[in-house]
């Protein structure tokens, strides 16, 4: 079944993911699947739990993002292609010589079991930092003491 062989796979590349951040487990996990890539998501959703049984990632809730197909037509740009219509421009019929998006199967995030880690953005720069005038702020109350004023 070919589902499985994907939700293996994704099991295989988020153990590696896991051992690399020495992680002891994924609790959660986000794969974007594409509208192209021959991969149905109920059918790999289903596929998901047995083949994580046993694995770090056993229990892990599995999240599937649809990335629709996107194909970059000569007239129009960037359109989001009709899967039964193939590479053509939905508006012109114009062929699109190739998918911008939607054939990508990919592990977008991973939730991982140790606090310290927590969540884990795959293949993203720039993680937003905490602020760090945020927690140094101390809020007195009002610093005018009535009463001190020169008469
Ligand atoms: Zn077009």
């Amino acid at each position: 079944m070919h589902e499985a062989s994907v939700a293996l796979a994704l099991v295989d590349v988020a153990t590696e993911a896991l051992h690399e951040h020495g992680g002891a487990r994924v609790t959660a996990l986000t794969v974007r699947v594409g509208a192209w890539s021959s991969v149905v998501p109920e059918a790999l959703m289903a596929a998901f739990p047995a083949c994580a049984a046993g694995t770090p990632l056993q229990g892990a809730r599995l999240t599937v993002v649809r990335v629709p197909g996107v194909g970059d037509c000569p007239a129009h740009g960037p359109v989001e292609l009709d899967l039964t219509r193939g590479l053509r421009c939905p508006s012109c019929g114009a062929a699109v010589p190739a998918l911008v998006q939607g054939d990508e199967l990919e592990l977008d995030e991973l939730e991982l079991g140790d606090p310290e880690l927590g969540e884990l953005a795959l293949g993203r720069q720039g993680r937003p930092e905490p602020d760090p005038a945020g927690p140094e702020r101390t809020a007195l109350p009002d610093s005018e003491t009535p009463g001190q004023e020169d008469v």
